[in-house]
């Protein structure tokens, strides 16, 4: 029996198509999963444009899509993972193939293994997280806000440092990651600005008021202007795919400050950065800058509990980062151009 699939030639820009693949047959031990919905995110553009994206070893295609709610045959939903472990370092060997250190893992619908933009996976319940029948409105941003739970919970170790907790937070970017740590800031109690490009009429502005978050547009104040307006910040988390701010954000750090970079940015080297004065920054004063990708199961987990508690903090406002949704049959006119939407979902079922 074959099903419908998205997939792309990776390094062929333009080769995102509609395929008619054999639909899997779960392996002993495997579970099938029915897709539901799936997300479209930044990383899915970069794929289609050809810039990232690895076929899996004997296949011309790689089928896309990492960010997913799914359904088993019983009717309980389920998150698939996105990594899996390269089955040979001490990080993937404890459950944390995020942290892995050969690089030898691959990731559903990016890296070496065919992603959910599909009607079905087949699937390791290893790989597969729980989803309370109640988490179904949310629960196919349970993957950003694994990135977001894992940045925290990294940050966390790295707070350890000295006997004060972060206060005040600073997010950049105000998409689906910057969004979600926005909220996540605020249930935590940080006192929360978040900057980006909109202007504070924009519905991102909204969204970061309504749950109590500061939100400075970079059209009125410029990164490198933040210190002076908005003060210093404990603890950063950049998500703007722009690596000149991430580094001109380092002057809104605060002595001890942690800065956490979540974005993959393009390399067009159209910026230079003095390396005198970051090293100047983060000498003295004990600041930190750290990078983090993918998350492990624990962060998934956490992730759903923070969606949860969000959902119930501030009704209707995960809902409201859905500013798309596209039926299957629709979906390749999503991309490339996503620069209007928060989070686009395809509706498989
Ligand atoms: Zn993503
Ligand atoms: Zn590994």
């Amino acid at each position: 029996m074959n099903m419908r699939s998205i997939v792309i030639t990776p390094s062929r820009p333009g080769s995102l198509r509609y395929e008619d693949i054999p639909r899997p047959s779960p392996a002993p031990g495997e579970v099938l999963v029915k897709i539901v919905e799936a997300g479209v995110c930044r990383t899915d553009i970069e794929i289609y444009e050809g810039l990232y994206g690895e076929a899996p070893a004997g296949s011309g295609f790689l089928v896309m899509g990492h960010e997913a709610l799914g359904r088993l045959e019983n009717g309980d939903l389920v998150v698939p993972m996105v990594r899996r472990s390269c089955g040979a370092c001490e990080s993937c060997l404890s459950g944390e193939p995020d942290m892995c250190f050969t690089g030898n893992f691959v990731e559903r619908g990016i890296k070496g293994l065919h992603g959910m933009f599909c009607e079905y996976i087949a699937e390791s319940p290893r790989y597969l997280v729980p989803l309370p029948g109640d988490a179904r409105a949310y629960g196919v941003l349970a993957e950003p806000m694994s990135i977001v739970a894992k940045a925290v919970r990294q940050a966390e170790m790295m707070s350890r440092r000295v006997p004060r907790s972060p206060e005040r937070a600073l997010v950049l970017g105000a998409g689906p990651i910057g969004l979600l740590a926005t909220m996540v800031f605020r249930l935590l109690g940080l006192e929360t600005v978040t900057v980006a490009r909109r202007p504070a009429s924009s519905a991102k502005a909204k969204i970061v008021e309504a749950c109590g978050g500061g939100y400075v547009s970079t059209g009125e104040v410029p990164v490198p202007s933040l210190a002076e307006k908005a003060g210093l910040f404990d603890l950063i988390l950049e998500a703007t795919g722009d690596a000149g701010a991430a580094f001109d954000c380092l002057t809104a750090s605060a002595v001890n400050g942690i800065v956490c970079f979540t974005s993959v940015t393009g390399g067009s080297g159209r910026r230079t950065i003095d390396p005198d004065r970051v090293n100047r920054e983060l000498v003295l004063g004990n600041r930190t800058i750290f990078g983090t990708v993918n998350a492990n199961r624990g962060d998934f987990e956490t992730g759903l509990s923070y969606l949860k508690r969000i959902d119930l903090a501030y009704p209707g406002l995960l809902q409201k980062l859905f500013t798309s949704r596209v039926p299957f049959e629709k979906a390749l006119s999503v991309f490339p151009d996503q620069a209007e939407e928060i989070k686009t979902i395809i509706e498989l079922a």
